[in-house]
């Protein structure tokens, strides 16, 4: 075979043998939110409890992730339709004498597991530029024909998508058409959403979805929660490990 596999696959199997109408079957169901009870005090350094195994787990790769955060970090932010505004200001604040003020994560929305590379901490609230490099870092070695990605401000977080992408590093974009991938509200979240969102962005009205209700990400915390104490006094390198543990039983 000439071609290399992925090509094959897409062209071949996807798109050949496949007629439009069954295209529902290459979906790809992702889940995004943001967990503010995993916090971590900045205690200890990086040199006297180093992370092992940086970017072979759950957690996205820390080394590069630092990097981008410190050249990417912009104050425009998760602006809004919905009444989650007064929340997104209260996770901003109480994050002095913390390294981490909690985690971002990104979860197959049909089988409630963790991506590989799909969690990342976060220092200031929930802002584009972490749920960004954790979410493309979560679709890394990852074949897609269709993405469709269940978060609570994807009426928002849609918007430049694909120029935020833009400024990340080459590795991690995704070579995949803007009309396949396609933002939806999980439907918890939804009614709050001023009513121009209800529409355009509810699982129920979407070609193909069967009944998911995104909402699967939530459930994915309830299992590390019970660890928010005692990591939030680990040091960098024990809390990484610990969280590995527990989100590979999640
Ligand atoms: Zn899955
Ligand atoms: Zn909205």
């Amino acid at each position: 075979m000439s071609e290399n596999p992925t090509t094959f696959f897409t062209v071949n199997c996807a798109e050949k043998f496949e007629s439009p109408n069954q295209c529902y079957k290459y979906f790809l169901f992702l889940a995004q939110d943001c967990n503010f009870r995993l916090i971590n005090r900045a205690v200890s350094t990086a040199a006297n409890d180093p992370i092992i195994g940086d970017g072979l787990g759950y957690f996205v790769n820390h080394a590069k992730y630092t990097e981008y955060l410190r050249t990417h970090v912009s104050e425009e932010e998760i602006s809004s339709c919905s009444g989650f505004q007064v929340l997104f200001l209260a996770n901003r604040k109480r994050v002095k004498g913390l390294r981490t003020s909690g985690v971002g994560g990104v979860t197959c929305a049909r089988h409630n597991m963790w991506r590989p590379n799909g969690i990342g901490d976060l220092q200031l609230g929930e802002r584009y530029c972490n749920m960004d490099f954790i979410l493309f870092s979560a679709l890394l070695n990852t074949i897609l024909f269709y993405l469709i990605l269940s978060y609570n401000i994807a009426c928002q977080y849609g918007k430049n998508f694909w120029k935020r992408m833009a400024d990340l590093p080459a590795e991690f974009h995704i070579n995949l058409s803007p009309d396949r991938v396609w933002f939806k509200v999980p439907n918890f979240h939804l009614p709050p959403h001023k009513r121009p969102c209800h529409s355009p962005f509810s699982f129920h009205f979407m070609w193909g979805a069967g009944r998911p209700h995104g909402e699967t990400i939530e459930q994915n915390w309830e299992f590390t929660n019970g660890a928010a104490a005692s990591t939030k006094m680990m040091g960098l390198g024990s809390r990484a490990s610990t969280l590995e543990d527990l989100f590979a039983f999640s």
